[in-house]
């Protein structure tokens, strides 16, 4: 079989860069392993983070480090076998993560967190996938009022980006959440950002979309990356349809994509930020009507179908260590104390990866040293709302158009 693009990983990341492909007139092969949307694409908290201006920074204040080492944090865990090989992308994380170099990660988000929600929203409404979302924000909770002054006041140090929010009260947030617990022993305030959507499931969006790309004729393969090959001229990837070639390959393999890039000898400092989620059921009379995230501990609870999902924070760890639940046996118990969740829907939690570069963006554009190969991963904790803009901009660069922002941040060559 012959195609213009073999995008491989169908995750949210590579469904959008092969359904851009096609609108610009590409025919495209899009190979996976799996069923669409069943790798870190299917277990986010599903939110499309339209208010998420400033990436999330390594902590630069000692006492947030020091009680990130003493471990017993549910919003980040480290495991201390795996610390020397997780070691040199947190440094690299950390020295990105000074004041400055923060400003410049929130520069170089900023035109593909601005165009987040009308990219999904194109998509959404052609794949008929409006039954999954939902425009009413999420809320970021607090139960110390000096940590929800804070927030406050960084808020409004975000004025200048236009973001629409509320700040409530135990009062206004009863009237949105009844049975959420406010109060003594629960939140006394939070904001209410009202500009990102919500997905109620991730996955499922992500195989809406993979169905509007093989509706308008675009080919979904199962077979292995890791069979890619140079051919001439081009690419080629063996797949259960037999073998595929095409000029352009896209690697959009999320958390796995070094799979490909360290086999061709390209020096990209990605990093694995664990997390996980499992889902409950609620008892009669109780509600969740928004996603909240408890910002203290770092854990969201988000209504989906399958149930309430509760995802955790960030886990250091090797990408292949067997689960460990822990985080979210502990992050569990405090989100019982405030909203009291049923029986777990699953035996046992779901486990994902967060691919991460130490400079807070992602790598879109051409390998350097292949032609026509293009990369296009390392959307950390906003894959699910950048992936649509991502997956433009690259189409926009494999068809030689002028790319709607400048790619020069996302380039795979500024790593040293
Ligand atoms: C707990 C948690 C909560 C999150 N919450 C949010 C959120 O609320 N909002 C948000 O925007 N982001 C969130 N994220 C981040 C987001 O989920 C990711 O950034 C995004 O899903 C990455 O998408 P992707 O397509 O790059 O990777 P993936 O979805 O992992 O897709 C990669 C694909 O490649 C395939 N693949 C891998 N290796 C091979 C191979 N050898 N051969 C063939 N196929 C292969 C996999 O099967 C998979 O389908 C969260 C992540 C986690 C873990």
């Amino acid at each position: 079989m012959k195609a213009d693009v073999i995008v491989l990983g169908a995750g949210i990341v590579g469904v959008s860069t092969a359904l851009h492909l096609q609108s610009l007139g590409r025919s495209v092969v899009l190979v996976d392993r799996g069923p669409p949307g069943g790798g870190t694409s299917y277990g986010n908290a599903g939110l499309i983070e339209r208010s998420s201006v400033v990436p999330y920074a390594f902590p630069r204040s000692l006492t947030t480090v020091l009680r990130y080492a003493l471990n017993r944090s549910s919003d980040v865990r480290y495991h201390a076998r795996d610390l020397l090989h997780v070691a040199p992308f947190l440094f690299r994380y950390w020295r990105q993560s000074s004041p400055r170099n923060l400003q410049i990660a929130t520069r170089a988000m900023l035109p593909l967190i601005e165009a987040s929600i009308t990219e999904h929203d194109a998509l959404i409404e052609t794949s008929g996938a409006g039954d999954l979302v939902r425009a009413d924000g999420w809320i970021a909770a607090f139960k110390s009022p000096h940590r929800l002054a804070a927030a406050v006041a960084e808020a409004a140090g975000l004025a200048s980006y236009g973001l629409r929010r509320v700040v409530l009260n135990p009062t206004t947030f009863a009237e949105l959440e009844p049975t959420v617990r406010t109060g003594a022993g629960g939140f006394c305030g939070a904001i209410h950002w009202l500009d990102p959507k919500t997905v109620a499931d991730p996955g499922e969006l992500t195989r809406r979309y993979a169905r509007l790309f093989e509706r308008r004729g675009g080919k979904l393969l199962v077979g292995d990356a890791a069979s890619l090959a140079e051919a001439s001229p081009g690419w080629s990837v063996t797949t259960e349809g037999g073998p595929v070639t095409a000029p352009d390959a896209v690697v959009a393999l999320g958390p796995q994509s070094g799979s490909i890039f360290r086999r061709l000898g390209y020096k990209i400092p990605l990093g694995i930020k664990r997390g996980y989620h499992r889902h409950y059921t609620l008892p009669a009379g109780v509600s969740l009507n928004h996603a909240i995230v408890d910002e203290e501990a770092g854990y969201v609870l988000a209504p989906m179908r399958q149930g309430i999902r509760l995802t955790t924070g960030i886990e250091f760890a090797h990408a292949d260590r067997p689960v460990d639940a822990r985080q979210l046996e502990h992050a569990e118990r405090l989100a019982r104390q405030l909203l009291p969740l049923g029986e777990p829907v699953e035996a046992t939690p779901w486990l994902g990866r967060r691919p991460c570069l130490p400079d807070m963006r992602p790598v879109i554009g051409a390998a350097c040293r292949h032609k026509g190969l293009w990369f296009n991963f390392g959307h950390a904790h906003h894959g699910l709302t950048v992936g649509p803009a991502s997956g433009r901009l690259l189409a926009e660069l494999v068809t030689g158009r002028a790319p709607f922002v400048d790619p020069a941040p996302y380039r795979s060559d500024r790593f040293r």
